[in-house]
């Protein structure tokens, strides 16, 4: 396990240099959904304090005994939110990576302000156009990050994008990618096992990445 993250650590390291990129600036999101806590510790152990996960009933689960015993873990939500589940969310998370809408949008704005807390946030722009994925279509994410920003004095800090699966993933990243500049925006979450290599090329400061450490996944239905 141990010897996966560095394996990982290595490569991301060298698709920096190749691409010209600062050394170390592109982070590690372990995403460790479906993996029980016997299979996360020793990434912990290991140092490695980044984590994504997908599901609010999955990381009530895991992650509060977690956090006892690593106190600076940082979590970023990467799976849809619910409108309703927005409370627990802020709560769980210290990074909601997945902000796709209007609604979600005036409920973090409202949870943010009842809680006296605010969590950074990523928009999820869907690259692809694809019907059945979440995110903002592309023509309308100037309109959707000025409401975020302008309106409701959201901390938006980038911009996340999961490419269509069976195409070159290439272009899309660039699409995130001059978006996010266009709009001023610092950050950009893309690229997972199979592509963030190529994701780092194209300007990736995170990467979201859970087989090439975890191994496969067992599928729960
Ligand atoms: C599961 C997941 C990942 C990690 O995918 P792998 O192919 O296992 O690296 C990255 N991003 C999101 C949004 C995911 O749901």
């Amino acid at each position: 396990m141990t010897s996966k993250l560095i394996i990982l650590q290595d490569k991301i390291r060298m698709a920096e240099k190749a691409a010209g990129r600062t050394p170390r600036s592109v982070a590690l999101i372990a995403v460790s959904k479906v993996q029980p806590c016997s299979a996360i510790r020793p990434v912990l152990q290991a140092g490695h304090r980044l984590f994504g996960e997908n599901r609010l009933q999955e990381t009530a689960e895991k992650w509060p005994s977690l956090r006892e015993e690593f106190p600076d873990i940082i979590l970023h939500l990467i799976g849809p939110l619910q409108t309703k589940k927005t409370r627990q969310a802020v709560r769980l998370f210290d990074v909601i990576e997945t902000l796709d809408r209007e609604k979600l949008a005036r409920q973090l704005a409202r949870i943010f302000a009842e809680e006296g807390l605010r969590r950074d946030c990523y928009i999820q722009i869907n690259v692809g156009r694809e019907p059945q994925k979440a995110g903002i279509l592309p023509e309308e994410a100037e309109a959707f990050i000025a409401l975020c920003r302008d309106e409701l004095k959201l901390p938006i800090v980038g911009l996340m994008c999961i490419p269509p699966a069976a195409e070159d993933p290439a272009p899309y990243f660039s699409l995130l990618k001059d978006m996010a500049y266009k709009a001023g925006l610092e950050k950009l979450s893309m690229g997972m096992s199979g592509d963030f290599e190529k994701a780092i090329a194209e300007g990736a400061t995170s990467v979201r990445v859970g087989t090439a450490l975890f191994g496969e996944r067992v599928k729960t239905g």
